[in-house]
């Protein structure tokens, strides 16, 4: 028997390392699983190059709990390992590599993040083991088996081992703390967590927990529609079927492969739910890939995989990295061809999805340029009577008719049919189009396209009487003389509060309603964006409306000519609530009141 000392300098080493996983203690399994992959794989690829190897037909790995003992055994039949392999790769090379990362990360906040993404490999099994055995045989014929033993201390041992054919078997002495990791339903969880798609067959409590050849790895010529269905109900078992998805196949220049769906979106959705995950080589690497998914598509569900992924690096490193950018850029436009080739295909079709996916193409529009110039031929607008034009069709077909005297051609929409709807009447007797525009993206995506289009502007029915939505600049005669249309302004003002009401006198049809109450595009606009968190200081600003008073109305001119106070008053409240009602802004004690006036009228 040899007894030696891992080279090294730091002699606390592993109090560092069980310190430093605590977060991420499970990972060992992946670690330990891992390797015991890559070395039947490594068989594989000698196998190929003509080396003698022994039977290749089952190179199924084993995991096994035995409770007596207090062990967890990893047991592959890869390459194997002799004495000398083991002195080399787990003495010397692991060791460093440990040493060298604990080094790098131990005064770093971000390493309990950065740890759980490989690096650190065999020796993460001293986190959860006091004691570990490696016993092994080498594939290379004539060689001894070995077998090492070490307690979580710089010191080892190693000796002769039994094993008799080729493999390693890894033996973890689970510690007290650790516990947890004896537990069959435990060890069950966390197989099905990073085991589920590693391609070679891992057998526990005499069943095989894994799907060696995931749908993303095979052709997709090969595949049919029932196939990725039925992907999506392994990967998610409880989701509702997706509408359709991408399948990802790069070699070069850097290496992707994956599959992503799109799934029907609805207001409530929880994106922390399905998320995409991240494999590395059908390893399972994460479910958060926000640094690697362009921000627009984490709604989206599937998997990708990649080794090219750097994964024991910093967030930072991880944007900076070049082909982590080449990647998010490849999916994004993967995504925007999908899109167009759907359109494309079946335009009616691409319409009843639209609703399910419009968040995400406007939330992409918005925040990558090259998405928007991707997107803009297949961004469909809505209108409230449910026609869907692409945009910029759109609004060549409203510009005859919905251009101001400025030359802004003006899109109009609802957010709410409920609430808007006589401004939307108005609008529509107007012969002027309205479209709805109902999702919480939808306020910064009509900025967005302002900026992007020339000479369009998009409002909101109720920013302002229908006659100055789209200014033509086209003036009525007026039936009230000048001082007429000014005390009218005056018995309104001290009727109202000021505070919050602008008084407006305008000159409309008599057939349009007496009172409108409408509040600006833009302080609406501001005002929105702030409760959405976006800009605290307008957050806090007082809603203030104006209420446009029609004098060509009949009303007016009743208003003026009662001379009763009280029956003035009673009719001014009257026309002011309903204008409210129209506006959804009678509510509380003036609403209950209002019914309690009318019920007296009956
Ligand atoms: P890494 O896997 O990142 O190289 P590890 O510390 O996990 O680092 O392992 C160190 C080395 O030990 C591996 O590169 C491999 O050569 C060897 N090794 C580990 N586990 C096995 C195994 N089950 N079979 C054969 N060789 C192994």
């Amino acid at each position: 028997m040899q007894k030696g000392k891992v080279s090294v300098n730091t002699e606390n080493i592993f109090p560092i390392i069980k310190k430093f996983l605590y977060t991420d203690h499970e990972i060992f399994l992946r670690e330990l699983i891992s390797n015991a992959v890559d070395a039947s794989n490594k068989l594989k690829v000698l196998a190929a190059k003509g080396e003698k190897t022994g039977q290749l037909e089952d190179l199924k790995i084993t995991v096994s709990l035995d409770d007596k003992k207090k062990t967890l055994t990893i047991s592959d039949q890869g390459i194997g390992m002799t004495a000398e392999e083991i002195d080399k790769y787990i003495n010397q090379i692991a060791f460093s590599g440990a040493e060298e990362f604990v080094e790098k990360f131990k005064d770093d906040k971000e390493s309990a993040n950065i740890i759980g993404h490989f690096g650190l490999g065999f020796y993460s099994s001293f986190m959860v083991a006091e004691k570990v055995e490696i016993i092994s045989k080498s594939y290379k014929e004539d060689t001894e088996s070995a077998h090492w033993e070490c307690e979580g201390s710089t010191d080892f041992k190693i000796k002769k081992g039994k094993r008799k054919k080729r493999g390693t078997d890894i033996v973890l002495h689970i510690n007290e703390e650790s516990s947890e990791f004896l537990e069959s339903g435990k060890i069950q969880g966390l197989l099905s967590k990073y085991c589920k798609f590693l391609p070679i067959e891992i057998e526990f409590d005499g069943k095989v927990i894994n799907n060696t050849e995931p749908l993303w790895k095979k052709n997709p010529a090969d595949l049919k529609d029932e196939d990725y269905l039925a992907f999506y109900k392994e990967l998610y078992p409880m989701a509702e079927d997706p509408l359709f998805w991408i399948h990802m196949n790069v070699d070069y220049p850097f290496n992707l492969t994956g599959v992503l769906y799109f799934p029907k979106i609805k207001k409530d959705i929880d994106p922390n739910r399905n998320k995409i995950q991240l494999y590395s080589n059908q390893v399972f690497v994460t479910d958060n890939v926000e640094d690697i998914v362009p921000e627009y598509l984490m709604l989206m569900h599937g998997v990708i995989d990649s080794p090219d992924i750097p994964l024991n690096v910093s967030r930072s490193a991880l944007q900076a990295d070049g082909n982590v950018k080449k990647i998010t850029g490849h999916i994004s436009k993967k995504v925007a061809d999908k899109l167009n080739e759907l359109y494309k295909k079946d335009a009616a079709d691409f319409e009843t999805k639209w609703s399910s996916i419009n968040l995400f193409v406007k939330y992409g529009m918005i925040s990558d340029e090259k998405f928007y110039d991707r997107t803009k031929k297949i961004c469909l607008m809505k209108d409230v009577d449910g026609k869907h034009t692409i945009l910029e069709n759109y609004i060549e077909d409203i510009k005859a008719n919905q251009t101001d005297k400025d030359g802004n051609t003006v899109a109009l929409y609802a957010s709410n049919l409920d609430e808007q709807y006589s401004y939307v009447q108005q609008a529509q007797d107007k012969g002027y189009n309205v479209l709805l525009l109902d999702e919480l993206i939808d306020n910064h995506f009509v900025s967005n396209i302002e900026q992007k289009l020339d000479k369009v502007q998009l409002k909101r029915v109720d920013a302002d009487t229908v006659d100055k939505l789209i200014d033509k600049d086209e003036k009525s005669e007026s039936v009230l003389s000048e001082d007429e249309v000014t005390s009218l302004k005056e018995v309104f003002e001290t009727t109202v509060d000021a505070e919050k009401f602008t008084i407006n006198p305008v000159v409309l049809s008599p057939n349009d309603n007496f009172i409108t109450i409408t509040r600006s595009e833009w302080e609406r606009r501001m005002s929105e964006m702030g409760s959405m968190g976006g800009m605290a200081m307008f957050g806090s600003m007082p809603e203030k409306y104006t209420i446009s008073v029609n004098s060509n109305h009949t009303l007016a001119k009743k208003v003026l000519e009662t001379k009763d106070d009280d029956a003035k008053k009673a009719l001014l409240n009257n026309a002011l609530d309903l204008a409210k009602l129209a506006k959804n802004l009678l509510k509380g004690k003036e609403l209950s009141e209002f019914i309690k006036r009318q019920e007296a009228g009956l």
